[in-house]
């Protein structure tokens, strides 16, 4: 016997949302055979290209797989360094490790989170081969007024866009703008594949780059492999493709992209209206008119407090992030930030994802104002 399962409601920080025709989807790619990567990977590839704009999209594994991948093609390595805002999920510097660069980690402009050219422009020296902007809470990052400076010095930007799909950057989509962009497909995400990544090549030469890397440096297809008793490797590789079953996820979820958006912005102009009357608290604005909100984000002060005070009472808060210089496996190339510093005290995520009605936020802002109260007159 099964029993269903309760609604994910604001208990929950994030969760996925199924808009019902995912696990057929999965069904037909178990019962196909064919697990690796397919035609069914290529279709997902293709659609997601066509929903930027852009002539073409390289799957990947994870958003980390995305970013690892991303780096390599861009020829990032050893002794290399690359800016990038401590502020950001880990897997970001993580990845930077991975090809043998190193983190210069920099500040964030302390109302929208992420960096911002002149940000940008002040860290960058000579040893600097790539700027990995974060697209914080789906807000998109305009790094045009120094984009000629930064060719001129042969510095590629490489998006992390892990929760950015779907924003526009002005009149482009985010993935649309020449930079080399990273998507995650995972489980949180704006559009999820279970588990899965994207990168947005700059050249045809990276894609081909890319899909060799991907495959574990071989580059024959695997029904070309099928019909030979050898096949070539060409080159580093690692198994970086994404499965079919979870490609077929994210097809399903394309379908209905529209209500995505439509519900995760409705939500985030719920929270905005009701957080207005909330003395003490900040939004951090993730610039509705063109962003596809992934988070809804305050800052607080006492935030452990409130976070402890809202936990107990059933709310599902959470912290994105805290800052990345102050770990112990970067602490390497610690640095003093003290705005990135004060925002990984203040910051607090609110529930936010597709499952939450509006009583559900409501009932959130009213716990917030509680808790708020409760720590200020504990103080
Ligand atoms: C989720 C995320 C990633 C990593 O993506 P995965 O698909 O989980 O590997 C990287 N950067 C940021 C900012 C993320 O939120």
């Amino acid at each position: 016997m099964t029993t269903a399962s309760p609604r994910p409601d604001m208990k929950r920080n994030a969760s996925p949302y199924l808009h019902g025709k995912e696990a057929a989807a999965v069904t037909r790619v178990l019962e196909s055979g064919q697990y690796g990567h397919t035609a069914v990977t290529e279709e997902f590839e293709q659609r997601i290209a066509e929903f930027l704009g852009v002539s073409d999209a390289v799957a990947v594994t994870s958003g980390t797989a995305a970013l690892h991948t991303a780096l390599l093609a861009a020829r990032v390595g050893a002794g290399d360094e690359v800016v990038v805002p401590s502020m950001t999920f880990c897997a970001t510097v993580q990845a930077i490790l991975a090809v043998g660069a190193t983190p210069r980690f920099i500040e964030i402009n302390p109302s929208t989170l992420c960096v911002d050219h002149q940000l940008v422009l002040d860290a960058v020296n000579a040893n600097t081969v790539a700027v990995l902007p974060v697209l914080f809470g789906g807000r998109a990052v305009d790094l045009g007024p120094i984009q000629c400076e930064l060719q001129e010095r042969g510095i590629s930007v490489i998006e992390d866009a892990a929760h950015a799909f779907g924003s526009y950057n002005g009149a482009r989509r985010v993935g649309a703008t020449g930079a080399l962009t990273c998507f995650s497909f995972g489980p949180i995400k704006n559009l999820t594949c279970g588990q899965g990544g994207m990168v947005i090549p700059r050249t045809q030469k990276e894609a081909d780059t890319m899909r060799r890397l991907r495959l574990l440096g071989v580059t024959q297809s695997q029904r070309e492999r099928a019909n030979r008793t050898c096949y070539q490797v060409d080159s580093f590789g690692l198994r970086y493709q994404l499965s079919a079953i979870n490609a077929a996820i994210g097809l399903a979820q394309l379908d209905h992209f529209e209500d995505t958006v439509h519900t995760r912005r409705h939500q985030w102009r719920t929270y905005r209206e009701l957080l207005r009357h909330l003395r003490g608290v900040t939004l951090v604005d993730v610039g509705l008119e063109t962003a596809v909100p992934h988070l809804c984000q305050i800052r607080v002060p006492r935030r452990d407090q409130v976070f402890t005070e809202m936990r107990a009472h059933g709310v599902g808060v959470g912290v994105h992030y805290p800052p990345n210089h102050l770990q112990p496996a970067f602490a390497a190339w610690r640095r003093a930030l003290p705005v990135t510093e004060q925002a990984g005290r203040q910051i607090l995520s609110l529930p936010f994802h597709q499952h939450l009605t509006d009583d559900d936020i409501n009932h959130v802002v009213a716990a917030l104002g509680q808790a708020v109260e409760t720590a200020r007159a504990a103080q």
